[in-house]
């Protein structure tokens, strides 16, 4: 188990449960960091105690550091202060910000060597190849807490010293639409995307269950978790979301992990492994389940998901372009200044003008990220 911990996006729904993991284990938080949200970062901080809490908006800090003034607790903001969160205090972060904003400040704890228990997928999204290469030469840890890379991750134990894995089996629940047809879906509203059937999670990720680029990204974060390429991942609908992933050994055995649809599981196991700690959550109750279903996924259906497998075959700053498209996509949307079925467009007409091929340096794949966040803020009201 990790001595201490510092929290990226404490304020946020994985965040939360991470400091309710870390209380519940004894596990010291040093350093926690959110937006804007100042009435809950007090909160938080006065109720763990950290040596330092970051509130990346700048007057948003200079509020908290009021709030705060009869603590001692350091108060930063910006990147400069996420980066310090990440790096400066304890030897895990829990990288629980959403969007690519979390690609430096994870670089920088890597380089101090540190766990890294990884819940921010946009970050290997948009840096993956930098990001393994950089951790494997420092030789930090990195623990998935996503649902999905917590269990491929687990059923990966089951390996011996050689390579014996012959797939990923990436499993999803299909979202609220699932089954519906772009046509009817096109004008969906916030509220009916946010509405998770098993999952109970920030807007950010809701939209993206919902256009199934959750997914999308998912299996471009399992390529680089894991080092497999494309056609190594196969994804499954299954919709109970009991199943978290499995992988399929080359001797025809498949490993699955299975638990409740409850972040805690694998919050808990990335801050205690090799170990697992008691009562994260009750374990499923089969015969109340009955049964498991499992589909194939319907790409006409789900053409965000048709987008993502295509970035992750084609490199480059493919996958950057899209995923920064779809934090901005995905803003609008919830401000009701796009519509649902727009998403997917404005995404793929930001990766068909912008996305390049080759190996991208950090710098080159920074200002993809930033190119297409600007195509999608001066374009969307064509669409
Ligand atoms: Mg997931």
């Amino acid at each position: 188990m990790v001595d201490s911990i510092s929290v990226l996006g404490s304020t946020g729904s994985v965040g939360v449960q991470t400091l309710d993991v870390a209380e519940r284990l004894n596990i010291p938080v040093k350093a926690i960091s959110g937006n804007k949200n100042i009435k809950l970062l007090e909160q938080l901080a006065r109720r763990f105690n950290p040596e330092f809490v970051c509130a990346y908006d700048e007057d948003a800090a200079k509020n908290l550091k009021i709030a705060l003034a009869d603590t001692g607790i350091k108060v930063g903001s910006g990147l400069s202060g996420l980066t310090d969160c990440a790096c400066a205090y304890a030897p895990c972060v829990v990288t629980a910000v959403s969007g690519s904003i979390g690609l430096i400040p994870t670089l920088a704890a890597i380089d101090e060597g540190h766990r890294i228990a990884l819940a921010n997928k946009e970050t290997l999204v948009c840096g993956g190849e930098i990001v393994m290469r950089r951790a494997a030469e420092k030789g930090a840890e990195i623990i998935p807490v996503d649902s999905e890379h917590s269990a491929i991750f687990q059923c990966l134990e089951a390996q011996g010293t050689e390579k014996a894995l012959k797939r990923i089996l990436l499993t999803g629940s299909g979202g609220p639409f699932r089954g519906r047809s772009r046509e009817e879906t096109r004008n969906a509203t916030p509220a009916m995307a946010v509405a998770h059937p098993n999952w109970n999670m920030g807007a950010k990720i809701s939209v993206d269950s919902a256009t199934m680029m959750n997914k999308g990204l998912e299996f471009i974060e399992a390529m680089h978790l894991f080092s497999v390429t494309p056609d190594e991942i196969k994804v499954i609908i299954h919709p109970e979301s009991i199943i978290h992933s499995m992988v399929e050994y080359f001797d025809g055995c498949v490993i699955a992990q299975l638990g409740v649809p409850d972040m805690a599981l694998p919050i808990q196991y990335a801050l205690t492994y090799p170990e697992r700690a008691r009562c994260a959550a009750s374990a499923p109750d089969f015969t109340a389940i009955g049964k498991f279903t499992f589909f194939e996924p319907d790409l006409e259906k789900t053409p965000c998901l048709a987008l993502a497998m295509d970035c992750a075959r084609r490199k480059g700053t493919a996958a950057a372009v899209m995923s920064a498209a779809n934090e901005e996509a995905v803003a609008l949307f919830l401000k009701e200044e796009l519509c649902f079925g727009a998403i997917s467009d404005i995404i793929a007409a930001a990766v068909q003008k912008l996305a390049v091929s080759g190996t991208p340096t950090l710098d080159v794949l920074q200002d993809a990220d930033e190119a297409a966040r600007c195509f999608v803020r001066e374009n969307y009201s064509q669409y």
